[in-house]
């Protein structure tokens, strides 16, 4: 099948693509992906901090077909004490996630699948059975801590690996957000790796200078949950030439639809967004980058809920209907198209 047809496939089957999702973390903290979120929901009752919008049924409602899913190691921090401190620590929680995804595979609410053939594969037998089909996921690790020296990146790699984001805050690779900086010298060392086994560089969270670095030595890169910075205005998101370099280069910037992360000075308490937020974010994103490299990066699950994200999202059932808010012609694209031509590529 070529590519235009498998995007045809794709776009009549209105299957969604979304760029970043936390679900072994999720897991870790004790939400069961696995139960229907009402049930889910009563479960963590009305107290809970964040209203849960993301299990595997209503991703499945959503037709959500396909994410990338995050090996997330928390840092220790003052909201985390359990977090690690070391790389040791940092491998263990990467470990203990890939391990959860592996038992959601046994148990049929996953598959993992490696970009390339086996994503094309997948999206077919979606398109043609989605209520059947469990949902894809090709592993993102979010801040490259686990891997503990760079002569560990093969075993990530075959482990399913083929994203790696060097930086979450800062990391021992890389400045990220709230820590400015450049690359360390083990960190230009992970990046050569990174070229030599074709594993793609995430740049959300990377410092500015770091990014700049590290385009030098992996130009193959996304950024799998980024908004723009020139309307929200913090080390967090990407300013202009940089979204400018990543659609220069092939990729895909995936829109974060955290409310605080679509208008600039939003506060947690406050009322929700309304849908116009996240339409601009997406003009802005398409007017630099172009259409062909704009998607979905949600980070619905990543310590947010329901009352965090814009009007009208109140769950991943939803996430399809940002698409709806583009203009005609690259709604296709922003709800799957884009990621599926970028995870389709073939690799050597
Ligand atoms: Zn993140």
């Amino acid at each position: 099948m070529t590519l235009p047809d498998l995007l045809d496939v794709v776009n009549r089957a209105g299957l969604v693509i979304d760029g970043h999702l936390d679900l072994a973390y999720n897991a870790g903290v004790g939400r069961d992906l696995t139960l229907p979120l009402d049930e889910l929901r009563s479960r963590e009752g009305p107290g809970a901090r964040d209203i849960a919008t993301v299990t595997f049924g209503a991703l499945r409602a959503g037709r959500v077909a396909v994410c990338l899913g995050t090996l997330f190691a928390m840092p220790r921090t003052e909201s985390s004490p359990h977090g690690y401190t070391d790389a040791d620590g940092a491998h263990a929680q990467a470990l203990a996630q890939l391990d959860q995804y592996r038992r959601w595979e046994d148990a049929g609410h996953v598959r993992l699948l490696r970009p390339g053939a086996e994503v094309a594969a997948h999206l077919r037998e979606s398109a043609r059975d989605p209520d059947a089909t469990p949902l894809g996921v090709v592993l993102l690790m979010e801040g490259a801590d686990p891997i503990r020296t760079p002569d560990e990146l093969p075993f990530w790699v075959q482990q399913g690996v083929q994203i790696v984001g060097l930086s979450w805050r800062g990391t021992r690779y890389a400045g990220g957000t709230g820590v400015p900086g450049g690359l360390s010298a083990v960190g230009e060392e992970l990046l050569d790796a990174m070229r030599e086994q074709h594993v793609t560089l995430d740049a959300s969270h990377l410092a500015e200078q770091s990014f700049w670095e590290a385009l030098e030595r992996q130009p193959d890169v996304i950024a799998s949950h980024s908004n723009a910075r020139a309307r929200v205005p913090t080390d967090r998101h990407l300013t202009d030439d940089m979204l400018r370099a990543i659609g220069d280069g092939g990729g895909v910037v995936g829109t974060v639809l955290y409310n605080g992360f679509l208008h600039p000075g939003w506060a947690r308490g406050e009322a929700r967004t309304p849908p116009q937020t996240v339409a601009a974010m997406l003009d802005h994103l398409a007017e630099v980058a172009g259409w062909a490299h704009v998607g979905l990066g949600s980070d619905m699950d990543g310590g947010f809920g329901l009352r965090e994200f814009p009007e009208g999202l109140n769950s991943a059932a939803d996430l399809g209907r940002v698409a709806d808010l583009v203009p005609a012609d690259h709604r296709a694209g922003v709800r799957a198209g884009n990621w599926a031509r970028w995870l389709t590529l073939d690799r050597p």
